[in-house]
């Protein structure tokens, strides 16, 4: 509206205008001449030209939200150092693939678990929306282990595999003794070779929307212990939150102790009002829980504060609602079952019960 306003008052800025626009799509970005793409993020303000580079006849001008919109900032805090973890059951052991400057958390509207393309298709990873030809960094050290199409077939060079060009990379570290993978897919441009060594935040090749994708973005998976579609684990447990940020995870469970999959939660902050909705995911598939919390919810990059988390259980006629706190950098864990409600209890440390019957003390019957 401002633009619009700005450009009635002054006809000769157009011309500016167009040679700065054509300007920026001669930009070269690695190699790469992006396309004049907008990627909208569902709670990102839009960003607008002001012409505050072109000359304008007004000097100075207030500008004034729209009454009623709550202007909301894109900046998030730096992110903590990997690795970070402040207890022996996190693991926030990877960068981001996107840089700090860049939109770099995962979308809202198609997190891990999601569904989207099909009802028998899950979202094994996260999205990072961000225009084409940004450059993807790995995620921590490690062994290029796959380049180019095929990843999700399998089959090198299949140019019809839903993850288009995709690069993965075997870590220089595992966990729990386990292989860490992460990978990158859709990419415009690959930039390593396959056996190459990358370091953290190196990078591995460009945004793109190569293969099965409604629009440029960078697909993060996180997989162990091997290199497989069937692999995946919940990448914002595995990401660094910001610095003052910390992370919700749930498991939300029926009457029955099975747990709930597709049901949407909201979680409210207590001192901003801003909802931040989750979808639940099921166990089995594609997609699998932490070894340790189990979840089927996980909500990364919220900060730290109350929140209230609240879902319609089952077919009853109001929410049931719990508050959880959430600290800088760290894990808040809740659990639901139609039963008993809600509890705070963190899962129990893993004990001898988990070894093989086979070793225990008591004989089978
Ligand atoms: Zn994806």
């Amino acid at each position: 509206m401002a633009f619009y306003q700005k450009m009635k008052l002054n006809k000769t800025l157009i011309p500016v205008l167009l040679l700065i626009l054509s300007a920026c799509s001669n930009v070269e970005v690695g190699g790469v001449t992006p396309t004049p793409v907008i990627a909208l993020v569902a709670d990102q303000p839009q960003v607008t030209f002001e012409a505050e580079t072109a000359p304008s006849p007004v000097p100075f001008q207030f500008s004034l939200p729209t009454p009623g919109a709550e202007p909301v900032s894109a900046w998030r805090p730096p992110l903590y150092p990997i690795p970070w973890a402040m207890s022996p059951y996190d693991h926030f052991y990877f960068a981001r693939p996107i840089a700090a400057d860049q939109v770099n958390w995962p979308s809202a509207d198609y997190r891990y678990g999601g569904v989207f393309f099909g009802r028998n298709i899950v979202h094994t990873g996260v999205d990072i929306p961000t225009p084409e030809g940004t450059p993807i960094l790995a995620a921590g050290p490690g062994t290029v282990v796959w380049t180019g199409w095929g990843l999700f077939s399998e089959t090198p060079g299949n140019q019809d595999d839903p993850y288009g060009l995709a690069v993965a990379i075997r870590h220089d570290f595992g966990h729990n003794d386990q292989q860490l993978y992460t990978v990158y897919a859709h990419m415009s441009l690959m930039n390593v070779i396959k056996g190459q060594h990358v370091e953290t935040g190196e990078v591995i090749g460009f945004v793109g929307a190569t293969g099965a994708t409604t629009g440029p973005h960078v697909h993060f998976e996180v997989r162990f212990p091997g290199n497989s579609f069937f692999y995946t684990y919940n990448p914002e447990l595995w990401i660094a939150p910001p610095q003052g940020w910390g992370v919700l995870v749930g498991r939300v469970m029926n009457d029955k102790g099975e747990l709930i999959q597709q049901l949407k939660v909201d979680v409210r902050s207590e001192a901003t009002n801003k909802l931040f909705e989750a979808r639940t995911y099921g166990k089995g598939g594609a997609v699998n829980a932490d070894p340790y919390y189990q979840e089927n919810l996980a909500l990364g990059d919220l900060p730290a504060g109350v929140y209230k988390v609240s879902f319609r259980y089952a077919d009853e006629d109001r929410d049931r609602q719990t508050w959880v706190e959430i600290f800088p950098g760290q894990v808040s864990y809740f659990k639901f079952d139609g039963k008993n409600g809600f509890s705070t209890e963190r899962p129990p440390a893993p004990t001898l019960d988990f070894l093989p019957f086979a070793i225990t003390a008591t004989p089978p019957p």
